[in-house]
């Protein structure tokens, strides 16, 4: 583990952390309660378990993009790919795919220096066109810290659906706001960088599996001198160990349960499979049709859902289709031919339910 010196790297350089760029609202109908939307919001940020992201490096000699998108070392590439490593490998079930052609990645790197380091939070990341970045690299992945590895794991957790530690409502800093818009406009951020970053709080982050943990990636590092209270923190200023804290390892795999965990529910045509879930909560279903042809799969129930279809191919599932109903007075409904002979995946995940969260799924 890094000694205190080296902890204090970020606190003592001129280097910025992330800048993330403020984040798109999912447009819902009118009528739509403010708890509702703000549920439907959150959770759509979150990828429905099982997902394979697929992530791409900018490269002008390969792609059509602008030279500065390219990484000036391979060290920086490396780096990228450990941190994706290091979430995966926590079992998670979401997969990382490496590709060559940046339209068949969701995940889209660049390495532009003076662009800050940032990434789309979760889902949102699927509403950039394809020919933009969806994650950026400024920092230096040549100096020999910890800090290249730290960000890029914060920057990966951004597309995981995480949000800045210190900026979740559960967050008892009280900023000392002249210091902190003096301190971060002479690292060149404008006003609206500061808020977004430091000073809003994420009212639409109302997960109970987000606490305020000092020591997470996702939370920055912050001079005394920006901090008004509690204790010991306007006189400590916050601090953490590099990498992921035990906390953001037990709440990524909250989000995202390992696959072999998971309890697959066999779908047989014409039956319906009826359940109660609480909002985020996620089924798996198996189908393994007995012929081919067209089949439509729906939620019922006054339920905001979201229903993917995979197809399995050895041990990774292929999206298929996808509907999400959310804040609509209408169910979840995906209608996709299935060949005999193959293996499918439905994953139903419930965004909010009125009344009990009462639901079922039927395939016919
Ligand atoms: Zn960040």
């Amino acid at each position: 583990m890094p000694d205190q010196e080296l902890i204090n790297v970020e606190i003592d350089s001129n280097q910025c952390p992330c800048q993330l760029p403020k984040q798109p609202r999912k447009p819902l109908p009118e009528g739509v309660s403010p708890d509702r939307a703000t549920i439907i919001r959150r959770f759509g940020q979150i990828w429905v378990n099982g997902t394979e992201l697929h992530y791409c490096f900018w490269d002008h000699t390969k792609h059509n993009c602008p030279k500065e998108w390219t990484a000036k070392n391979t060290e920086s590439l490396k780096i990228v790919e450990r941190a994706f490593r290091e979430w995966k490998e926590l079992g998670i079930g979401l997969e990382f795919i490496k590709v060559d052609d940046p339209y068949d990645a969701e995940i889209r790197i660049g390495f532009m220096e003076g662009d800050g380091n940032w990434s789309g939070v979760g889902t949102n990341i699927l509403k950039a066109r394809s020919n933009e970045r969806t994650m950026n690299f400024a920092i230096d992945f040549t100096q020999l810290n910890w800090l290249p590895f730290d960000t890029a794991l914060h920057e990966i957790g951004h597309t995981l659906g995480f949000y800045h530690g210190h900026q979740i409502p559960k967050s008892k800093i009280i900023w000392n706001d002249e210091e902190v818009y003096r301190y971060y406009s002479a690292k060149g951020w404008s006003d609206s960088d500061i808020k977004t970053n430091i000073l809003d709080k994420e009212s639409e982050n109302v997960l109970d599996l987000f606490p305020w943990d000092t020591n997470s990636v996702m939370h920055y590092r912050f001079k005394s001198t920006l901090i008004s209270g509690p204790e010991p923190y306007n006189s400590t200023g916050i601090s953490h160990t590099p990498y992921l804290s035990p906390l953001d390892k037990e709440i990524v795999r909250k989000l995202y349960p390992p696959l072999s965990s998971q309890n697959y529910i066999p779908l047989k045509a014409y039956r319906s499979y009826s359940a109660i879930l609480q909002s985020g909560e996620q089924l798996a279903f198996t189908i393994k049709p007995d012929h081919s042809r067209e089949f439509t799969f729906q939620t019922f129930g006054k339920v905001d859902t979201v229903l993917v279809l995979f197809e399995k191919d050895g041990d990774s599932h292929r999206y298929l289709s996808g509907d999400d109903d959310a804040g609509y007075n209408r169910n979840a409904m995906i209608t996709h031919k299935l060949f005999k002979d193959r293996e499918y995946v439905l994953r139903l995940k419930m965004y909010y339910a009125m009344d009990r969260g009462e639901t079922a799924v039927m395939m016919f």
